[in-house]
């Protein structure tokens, strides 16, 4: 190497400006060089593994390669090309051999586990404890207990469920795909808005059509349920898309689906464990099968009367509007949106102009300055992927470094959708420094225009204090291993603090600092924060009822030996015995098109999207206990939970911040599900 690589010499910020495409690729090749080393020394070292020289130096080998590899998915991600996207193709196999290495390599284990099984006689920390078991469990889970034979029947079982996955995957892409709806005559576009008109003429033009065609994609297929009038097609439509993969042709996944579960209850009693949701409940905040089982059928119990009354409602809505004698699923989301219009008359369009994006950001800074005494000063010295990319400066209230924030927030070619938040350094300790963090936020709101400035919808706003809230995680980590800092806990507690800072959207106190008219000045008027918290809520039985029947679906898979499990329908309609509302659709079945837990990483998982939502409503009911501005509470969950990442068990972190164990009813009353106190 004669020029040299910005990525290989030693920066703090990251060099963006510096770095070329070609820079890369031997910038990794060589970190992984100098990470293999830093490991060798681990494994050829003739001194007694220790704590320090194993666990800990394996905690720090590689540290440079993951700055690296950071900085080039995050480019990946919000500033790509054909030329980078290629590379990652290239890049990925590289990084999976070298962590396959590391995992496999049974000198490296056999240390670890020498200390591991020492560990009550090393004195360690909780964190130091917290990172063994961490490192130790890594090994374990991946099979460095077992015997060769086993080994190799383990990677057998792992190759034949990812490529069962793969192809229920395309299954699934291929159903979607194969179906249209073919629309001639424009009497049956009634109530349809003009977009969605627009986007079906487009896609039969598309396809050298006359007239327009509606699909299963989500764009297409949700306003059509929603607005077409026409009940016969919207049925036609929906039973279309509950019956991917269950058509009883080659696409059809039944088969899949059984072989998938039952591989990976093998795989499961393999690695020593009695069910696949007891395997990947170990490294979950929920611990057990029989605690997520218990925690959906209490929330079941409790939101099951809300949802009854409200479906029944709709029911007598339906029959008043149109005479519908029996409420089916197509016309669910139909008379929603026509009681929901009827009850709040509430748009987007009116709420746009308080929501001003510079308004919006000074917001959510204000909120944090109230909170925990953060500031945030615009700083232009950092180098930026790309001139929108705006950084700060994040100091506490005696001016020390908190962190460097960037934030991207406008849609660009390169930039794929949604909004997300990542970082380019963790916050850890080493060599008595501590190392501040550098995160960012990536979003995708609307660009200003010379006549209009960015206003964002309403649901652009909490995704933004959602992806705030994420940051903040990552900008007050304050530990000592940069693999357990920040954001790096449990995945279904890593979703508190971001859905706890939304709740400030919905609050009086919080959207009068910010929420002001771009044209006006006006300060947002009581009725419209008052409509958005009602609306909020609306159907929100239903909507948990919904969720539920997922979460018990995918753990009735996952939490029991399947062996004798011979009909995916038959068994799909036990689970959802106690969740159903609307009558039962013979054609259809939900397992065979269940992406999240078939092909995705929610398998026995599901239930953590509630989870989630009971421990950021319980959480913020302490907020507003004592003030949703208080210091003191703010002060609390500061030192018990942002800045803790995953040094102690998530649910011992939430119990020293809350006293204890967060309870259903705080978002069932947030959800208006049962009275408020
Ligand atoms: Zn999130």
């Amino acid at each position: 190497m004669t020029e040299r690589n910005p990525l290989l010499e030693k920066f703090d910020t990251a060099p963006f400006m510096k770095i070329k495409t070609g820079h890369y690729k031997p910038a990794i090749e060589e970190a992984i060089r100098r990470a293999q080393q830093d490991i060798e020394q681990i494994t050829a070292s003739s001194a007694a593994p220790t704590f320090e020289n194993t666990v800990e130096a394996l905690e720090f080998a590689g540290e440079e390669l993951d700055r690296i590899t950071s900085i080039f998915f995050n480019i990946n991600s919000a500033e790509t090309n054909e030329e980078i996207q290629k590379l990652a193709q290239e890049i990925s196999p590289v990084l999976t051999d070298f962590k396959n290495d590391i995992i496999q390599d049974p000198v490296l284990f056999q240390k670890v586990k020498a200390v591991y099984e020492n560990k009550d006689s090393l004195n360690l920390s909780i964190e130091q404890s917290t990172l063994l078991d961490k490192k130790y469990k890594m090994f374990k889970r991946n099979g460095a207990n077992l015997d060769a034979g086993q080994k190799q029947e383990l990677r057998e079982l792992d190759k034949k469920l990812a490529s069962l996955s793969l192809n229920f995957g395309e299954n699934v892409l291929a159903e979607t795909n194969r179906y249209e709806l073919h629309i001639t005559r424009e009497e049956d576009l009634e109530g349809l808005p003009k977009g969605a008109r627009t986007a079906a003429k487009m896609l039969a033009k598309e396809k050298n059509k006359e007239g327009w065609i509606f699909n299963l994609h989500y764009p297409s297929y949700i306003p059509f349920m929603k607005y077409a009038k026409s009940r016969a097609l919207r049925k036609e439509l929906a039973i279309a898309f509950g019956a991917k993969g269950f058509h009883g042709d080659e696409l059809d996944n039944r088969e899949n689906v059984l072989q998938i579960v039952k591989l990976r209850h093998k795989k499961a009693n393999l690695l020593g464990y009695p069910t696949y949701a007891h395997f990947k409940l170990e490294e979950r905040m929920a611990e057990t099968p029989e605690k997520v089982n218990s925690f959906m059928e209490e929330l079941l119990e409790k939101a099951k009367p809300a949802a009854e009354k409200e479906f029944h409602e709709l029911e007598s809505f339906a029959q008043d509007l149109d005479q519908i004698d029996r409420l089916e699923k197509w016309d669910a989301a139909y008379y929603s949106e026509k009681l929901k219009q009827k009850l709040f008359d509430l748009d987007d369009e009116q709420l746009k102009p308080y929501f001003e994006l510079n308004n919006v950001i000074k917001g959510v800074f204000i909120v944090a300055e109230k909170l925990y005494g953060l500031n945030f000063q615009q700083v232009f010295e950092a180098e930026t992927y790309h001139p929108e990319v705006q950084t700060y400066l994040v100091t506490d209230e005696e001016g020390k470094e908190i962190a460097l924030f960037y934030a991207d927030f406008h849609p660009r070619e390169g930039k794929r959708g949604g909004a997300w938040m990542t970082s380019y350094k963790s916050q850890y300790r080493q060599k008595g420094k501590n190392e501040r963090p550098h995160i960012s936020i990536v979003c995708n709101f609307t660009k200003p225009t010379d006549e209009e400035p960015s206003l964002l919808t309403f649901n652009e706003v909490t995704t933004l204090f959602h992806e705030f809230g994420h940051a903040l995680h990552g900008m007050l980590a304050d530990t000592i291993y940069p693999s357990i800092s920040g954001t790096n806990v449990f995945w279904d507690f890593v979703e508190l603090p971001s859905q706890v800072l939304e709740n400030w959207c919905y609050e009086k106190d919080a959207l009068k600092l910010f929420a002001t008219h771009y044209e006006t000045g006006e300060v947002i008027p009581d009725d419209l924060i008052q409509k958005i918290k009602d609306s909020a809520t609306f159907h929100e039985g239903m909507a948990t009822l919904r969720q539920l029947s997922f979460g018990i679906l995918d753990m009735s898979w996952h939490s029991k030996d399947p062996s004798g499990i011979d009909d995916v329908k038959a068994h799909e309609e036990k689970a959802f015995e106690t969740t159903q509302l609307y009558p039962e659709v013979k054609e259809n079945c939900m397992s065979t098109s269940f992406s999240h837990i078939f092909q995705g990483g929610y398998a026995a998982g599901y239930y953590s999207y509630k989870w989630a939502e009971v421990l950021d409503a319980d959480a913020f009911e302490f907020f507003t206990e004592n003030g949703i501005f208080d210091r003191e509470t703010a002060n609390k969950f500061r030192k018990t939970i942002l800045s803790q990442g995953g040094t102690e068990h998530p649910l011992t972190l939430y119990k020293r911040f809350r006293g204890k164990e967060a309870a259903p009813e705080a978002l069932l009353r947030r959800a208006g599900l049962i009275p408020k106190k």
